[in-house]
């Protein structure tokens, strides 16, 4: 299959061209037509390197409304360094996307720029818990509409202890949007939180 074939859009392809990604990846064949077609939670089991970000981010960007700015999609992943790489992918990915705001949340840099820059209208937020739960306890950001949220790298930051932070910003979020989980392992907790946040996950493993 193309990328054309799985269902994206003109910018999106515009932008897949520009990077020079001829064919799309595993993980991109498995989650991109299950993610487009329908508002299904879904558990991926998947390394880093295999080209997940663009699995949840090219449906993720092509669902969200960039007319509003009301943030819709919310990801989560583990550091700051992970972070600031998939925002910048997410960017790339969108940018054909007339409107487009993503902002980058996580420890260490200014938190008051952080709420700015959110204020000003970011349709995506990408987040690390420590840091994101922060800004939701101070008000600085309003994760009440996010229809799309993915736990990137869901292992690592369970290890890392974010448990009871993931707990509390899914708290946060309406009940019927939807969860993608992306993990490279399947331990208790991984299996806990999915249990505890999803509801009946389409499953894919690479
Ligand atoms: P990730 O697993 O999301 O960290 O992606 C690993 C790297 O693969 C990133 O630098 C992406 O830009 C690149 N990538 C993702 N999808 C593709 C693709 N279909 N073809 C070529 N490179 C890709």
């Amino acid at each position: 299959s193309t990328f054309k074939e799985l269902g994206l859009n003109e910018d999106l392809i515009h932008a897949i061209d520009d990077l020079g990604f001829v064919k799309p990846s595993d993980v991109q064949l498995k989650a991109i037509p299950i993610l487009l077609e329908e508002d299904k939670d879904l558990v991926a089991l998947a390394q880093t390197g295999t080209g997940k970000t663009a699995a949840f981010g090219f449906p993720m960007l092509q669902k969200i409304d960039v007319n509003s700015r009301t943030t819709q999609g919310l990801i989560l992943s583990p550091t700051r360094e992970l972070c600031l790489q998939i925002t910048n992918e997410i960017k790339q990915y969108g940018k054909y996307c007339k409107g487009l705001n993503v902002v980058a949340i996580y420890g260490g840099a200014s938190i008051s720029e952080q709420a700015r820059d959110v204020k000003r209208g970011a349709q995506i937020v990408v987040a690390t818990p420590g840091r994101m739960k922060d800004m939701i306890s101070r008000k600085m950001v309003d994760i009440s509409k996010i229809q799309y949220s993915v736990l990137d790298e869901a292992d690592e930051m369970l290890n890392m202890g974010f448990y009871e932070d993931i707990t509390d910003i899914l708290s946060h979020t309406p009940e019927d949007k939807s969860t993608w989980l992306f993990s490279a392992t399947m331990p208790r907790e991984v299996a806990t939180i999915a249990k505890k946040f999803m509801y009946d996950p389409i499953e894919i493993t690479v």
